[in-house]
């Protein structure tokens, strides 16, 4: 098993499959991004080498993200293979949908178990501002077709970012009561060189909190003081589902993270908000052999970070959000 210097069992590994996207969110790839070459990036069999190796550490929740993990050619035939490695119990994706109409029941059937959708307005026209996509028909049509091939319990996550979609927070939320969906609300977090924009439009998930109870009254606490993933949950009297509040930014879980992830060139990123990171790719493309990969993992876990330095100043600075793997 894998421990760091706190006592965290690190159990939980999110794998970018790509660090391109079918879209453009404002709050995630400036103008002018520059993309990861291909042959830099984890190959199939490069992605499955880890998977292996992070099991065989004791990992058994894997979840693939990007960039837009969907995009990846192949990619429900290395679901496949990802679900079929041993010691593989949790196999979720982070996506944003727009491909899901057509590919939810081969994933299903490939393996995969859920999905968490971005989905920060239901409104086209602030969609389309948003994701510079005009793309909102198809992802909802991607939803439906995830909830029908069973990638359920349907986890929504919205980023909220002051002047852009704060004021959609209610309706999103109100999708609970019709939907069993959680519908998550996530502080925007600052990262390279889109920081300084970002950390003016942080809304606090106190104040998001705070805006759905003022239209929508009172929220009632699930579990109060337990945390789903990092989630704080909530539901309205009638829900159907459930309202999350992520609250990265001012009230970070850290206590709680069981998480590493691998980043599309192949490093281990040791804390989202940090930046440290071990380069895995370069040693296991050079003849490393199993053994000295499996030491470099567990030395770099060992060293996992505690807390942002947000409040300091201190932004991560040398990836944005898409080339980490959020
Ligand atoms: N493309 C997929 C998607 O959008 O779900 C997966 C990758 S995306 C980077 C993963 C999540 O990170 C999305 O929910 C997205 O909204 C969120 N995200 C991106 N940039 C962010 C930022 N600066 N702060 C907080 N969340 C961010
Ligand atoms: Fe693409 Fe997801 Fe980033 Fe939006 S948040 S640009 S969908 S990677």
């Amino acid at each position: 098993m894998a421990f760091d210097r706190f006592g965290r069992q690190i159990n939980y590994l999110r794998i970018s499959l790509t660090d391109h996207c079918n879209l453009r969110c404002r709050y995630c790839m400036p103008e002018g991004i520059s993309f990861t070459p291909n042959r830099d990036c984890l190959q199939d069999d490069e992605v499955l080498y880890f998977v292996g190796l992070f099991a065989r550490l004791g990992f058994s929740k894997f979840r693939l993200t990007g960039g837009e993990p969907t995009i990846r050619p192949g990619v429900v035939e290395l679901v496949r293979r990802i679900a079929a490695t041993p010691g593989v119990r949790k196999l979720t994706m982070t996506s944003n949908g727009l491909l899901f109409a057509g590919l939810a029941e081969p994933l299903a059937q490939a393996g995969l178990q859920r999905v968490n959708f971005s989905l920060d307005t239901l409104d086209m026209e602030k969609y389309r501002q948003l994701t510079q996509r005009d793309a909102l028909p198809q992802v909802l049509a991607g939803i439906h077709a995830a909830e029908v091939a069973g990638l359920t319990p349907i986890k929504l996550n919205v980023v909220v970012v002051r002047d852009l979609n704060e004021d959609d927070v209610s309706e999103l939320a109100q999708l609970t009561l019709r939907h069993p969906w959680q519908v998550r609300f996530i502080e925007l977090m600052p990262f390279g060189q889109t920081a300084d924009f970002q950390l003016d439009q942080v809304v606090s998930a106190a104040e998001i909190q705070a805006r759905v109870e003022a239209r929508l009254g009172r929220l009632e606490a699930v579990q109060p003081g337990k945390l789903d993933g990092e989630a704080r949950l909530f539901r309205l009297p009638d829900g159907l589902g459930e309202i999350g509040f992520i609250s990265s930014v001012t009230q970070p879980f850290c206590w709680d993270c069981n998480r590493v992830r691998l980043t599309a060139d192949g490093r281990l990123r040791l804390c989202l908000l940090r930046e440290d990171e071990v380069d895995l790719l370069t040693p296991l493309r050079t003849g490393a052999t199993p053994e000295e990969l499996r030491s470099l993992a567990l030395e770099a876990i060992w060293r996992k970070p505690w807390g942002n330095r947000l409040a300091e100043g201190s932004v991560p600075a040398n990836r944005l959000m898409s080339q980490i793997g959020g």
